[in-house]
């Protein structure tokens, strides 16, 4: 049951298609372009003769595969999502993806003194950009993952299976690719989303989050005659920095240990914004760290006068774990198909959230599976090709699984 050599072509294909979202748009899609990628998909998804359903409007594909074989039809269908924006953060235009056959270090973009981890993939053969735009296996290869299995039942109309429910959604680097989610259309309560790294890698719990916006609001006076009268906004906004746990910031922090990040600053004497997310895989630290940015800023309130210091925080997800600890299941189907592979699971904690950990809380219990791509977000993001077939494979036996 190799998986099918076309889907690397696909995959490709798909990076060449600039789908890059955008923080900033308050529309969906946040960029007409991802478009492009949509309607290739729904094309190439009605050629292999899968009913779809295209939300043109939002940019949401669905696919809805019929089981096939006894005893499959009386099982629920079983989704696979993944998403077709890439990262606002790294030019994803004009991607000249370069395949390194038998990769054996020296590549003068991937380097192992750089990304120490490449030396497990020597001799396998990679895929990276050519050093100026982001790659798009996050999440392309997942998309190109998808369509493999899809290629492949078209190809192999004995094999049985599960119904297969699909979803290609827009935005999720932009933290909204479930905004628009139609589970009604997508058909499916239970899925997995493809857009995790290393292969072998299955993900079901990850971050709280939320996202704080501090405002300060000082007062400008010509600095000859400012004594008594100004109140500079840059300097308490160092202050209400200062406050927080030094350590406790992402580059000091791994595993389960949560952190407040300080992502954006500007500002001048009259006013400062601070912009922070805040993350934690424990509920109740969670919490407590939305507090301690509420009580700097009563404190620092209380110091330079009520009205200075305004702290909106706004959750954005959280911890899927809260779901999946009831869904168990559908972890152990993925260590069963990896068992039966002769490779090894491995469960870790995601850093971050996917569009999965909002499913879960929309009653779609939804795991994130690896890709077998690198470096996302990066100028150095890459995917090795054996990784990625491993991945197709594993995906044709999970929905080939009769539990
Ligand atoms: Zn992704």
């Amino acid at each position: 049951m190799a998986a099918n050599k076309d889907f690397i072509h696909r995959f490709l294909n798909y990076v060449q298609i600039d789908t890059q979202s955008d923080e900033d748009a308050t529309d969906q899609p946040t960029t007409a372009k991802q478009r492009t990628l949509a309607e290739l998909l729904e094309k190439e998804l009605t050629s292999l003769g899968v009913r779809t359903d295209y939300d043109r409007e939002h940019c949401y594909v669905y696919a809805a595969i019929a089981s096939h074989g006894s005893g499959f039809e009386s099982m629920p269908p079983l989704g696979f999502i993944a998403h077709l924006d890439t990262s606002p953060e790294v030019s994803g235009s004009s991607v000249k993806p370069r395949i390194i056959q038998n990769y054996q270090g020296g590549d003068a973009l991937l380097k192992e003194e750089d990304f120490p981890e490449l030396t497990r993939h020597r001799g396998e053969d990679l895929i990276a950009s050519d050093g100026t735009t982001l790659l798009g296996a996050d999440d392309k290869a997942g998309i190109a993952e998808i369509m493999n299995l899809v290629q492949y039942f078209h190809d192999h109309p004995e094999e049985p299976h599960r119904a297969v429910r699909i979803a290609f959604t827009p935005d999720e680097e932009t933290g909204r690719g479930t905004e628009h989610f139609d589970t009604e259309r997508f058909g499916a309560k239970e899925a997995y989303t493809v857009d995790g790294g290393t292969f072998g890698v299955i993900e079901y719990e990850c971050f709280n989050a939320a996202e704080a916006r501090v405002m300060i609001h000082g007062k400008n006076v010509h600095p000859g005659s400012a004594k008594n009268q100004m109140k500079n906004a840059c300097l308490i906004a160092m202050e209400f920095a200062s406050m927080l746990p030094p350590a406790e910031t992402p580059e000091h922090t791994e595993g389960y240990e949560g952190f407040y990040h300080l992502d954006r600053m500007e500002g001048s004497v009259e006013q400062t914004n601070l912009q922070y997310i805040i993350r934690d895989h424990n509920r109740k630290r969670f919490e407590a760290r939305k507090e301690t940015i509420r009580s700097i800023a009563a404190y620092l309130n209380q110091k330079y006068g009520e009205g200075t210091v305004d702290a909106s925080i706004r959750d954005q997800y959280h911890n899927m774990a809260e779901v999946m600890k009831d869904h168990m299941d559908l972890v152990g189907r993925v260590q069963k198909v990896l068992s039966d592979m002769g490779e090894v699971c491995v469960t870790s904690p995601i850093r971050g959230g996917t569009d999965g950990a909002a499913l879960c809380f929309r009653g779609i219990p939804c795991p994130n599976l690896c890709t077998g791509g690198y470096n996302y977000h990066s100028r150095f993001e890459y995917a090795s090709v054996q990784e990625m077939e491993k991945t197709a494979e594993m995906l044709i036996r999970i929905a080939q699984l009769r539990q």
